[in-house]
């Protein structure tokens, strides 16, 4: 019988950064022509564009450029009005509230907001975001009612008000729905933020199995009202029992880096079958993983004299504050952790004690 040509998939994605490189490397053994384009450098180039191919963004937001126009227009453009309602917090969390999925509870500040109704309202502590534009705690004002701290004039209807959750845990899940609204889910990731960018995580835990099925109709109810299609991650508070969302990322996600090394299909990939309509099931974990964000720190080659860790080195130039880097560790067994924490406590900064501590304590809890 003869054989049906296998199609080939080209898959623009907007932007050019590290999610988009590692798009890049996981749809090559699937030969999936994955093609980051820089939308920021300003070009009178068009793209080669063929009516079939099919446009996937990194970011939930971009600037207007022709290039960003070129890819954004495009009949595959899959999710196309997804990044802008979820970049915005307030839609994004409007639609939470539409969908009765727990979120921590806010308001819009607008020109009425009062800071002291706020206060009264969620107490003394009050966590302003910018609406658009924030990451890694970037657009964060935290509104003090001890300090007396105001709203900035120039956040009134650009930011929300929130409140302060005193969460047990943040965790995240990643899922995938296809396009005849399928969905699977990695299981949920145990993440440590500190100063509002993520410095570690671990997955999967057993004793977050019973959350499992919280997350995913949580996740599910998401993807279904936006008939989404791909990678999307949610993040949540944990608090006891349940879960709140604290925010969505309609893309492949930090802390879904671990399937790299954990899953025999990770993040990326699956994220590709998805825009592809090739097939999808649920990833198998292969083993427990942890994943180390490198922040503002130098390449060090030690790391690869570690027996059970991966390098993914995003060549950016180092900044403070700036993800350069991931390791993901694989967990055969905790002293292998252990062994490997206890180097990296002496090689890595001052920083990252209290995230490789952390590691320590939550691995087997
Ligand atoms: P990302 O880089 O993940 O997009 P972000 O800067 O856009 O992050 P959030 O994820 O909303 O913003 O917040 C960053 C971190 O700040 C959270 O992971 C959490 O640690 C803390 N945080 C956010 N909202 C609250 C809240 N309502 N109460 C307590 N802590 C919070
Ligand atoms: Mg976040």
């Amino acid at each position: 019988m003869a054989q049906q040509n296998p199609k080939q998939h080209n898959v623009w994605v907007l932007g050019d950064g590290q999610l988009g490189a590692m798009l890049s490397h996981a749809g090559q053994p699937l030969a999936i022509n994955v093609q980051p384009v820089d939308i920021m450098t300003p070009s009178n180039e068009r793209l080669p564009l063929k009516d079939t191919d099919i446009i996937t963004a990194e970011r939930e937001q971009w600037p207007e450029s022709s290039l960003s126009l070129q890819l954004s227009e495009h009949q595959h453009f899959i999710n196309g009005p997804v990044f802008g309602r979820l970049a915005d917090r307030f839609t994004q969390k409007s639609l939470l509230d539409e969908l009765s999925v727990p979120t921590s509870p806010w308001e819009l500040v607008d020109d009425n907001t009062d800071t002291s109704n706020l206060h009264q309202q969620y107490g003394d502590r009050v966590l302003l975001k910018r609406r658009t534009g924030g990451y890694d705690g970037k657009g964060q004002h935290w509104l003090k009612q001890a300090e007396g701290t105001e709203i900035p004039a120039d956040w009134r209807n650009e930011a929300i008000a929130e409140q302060a959750i005193n969460f047990d845990e943040e965790v995240s899940i990643i899922g995938v729905r296809t396009q005849s609204g399928e969905c699977v889910f990695y299981p949920l990731t145990l993440n440590l933020h500190q100063d509002g960018i993520l410095m570690a995580s671990i997955s999967p835990l057993s004793r977050l199995d019973h959350l499992q099925p919280q997350a995913e109709a949580m996740l599910t109810s998401v993807m279904d009202a936006l008939d989404y299609v791909g990678v999307m991650a949610m993040e949540c508070f944990r608090v006891g029992d349940e879960l709140l969302v604290n925010e969505l990322a309609p893309r492949v996600h930090n802390s879904g880096h671990w399937t790299q090394s954990g899953c025999h299909i990770n993040q990326f990939e699956l994220h590709l079958r998805a825009l592809c309509d090739l097939p999808i099931h649920t990833p198998q974990v292969n083993y427990k993983c942890v994943m180390v964000n490198l922040i503002g720190a130098d390449k060090d080659d030690r790391w690869l004299s570690l027996p059970n860790a991966e390098l993914f080195w995003y060549n950016k130039e180092v900044r403070v504050g700036r993800k350069v880097g991931h390791l993901n560790l694989s967990a055969h067994n905790k002293a292998m952790v252990d062994d490997s924490i206890a180097l990296l406590q002496q090689w890595m900064p001052e920083q990252y004690q209290a995230p490789l501590a952390w590691i320590l304590a939550e691995f087997e809890r």
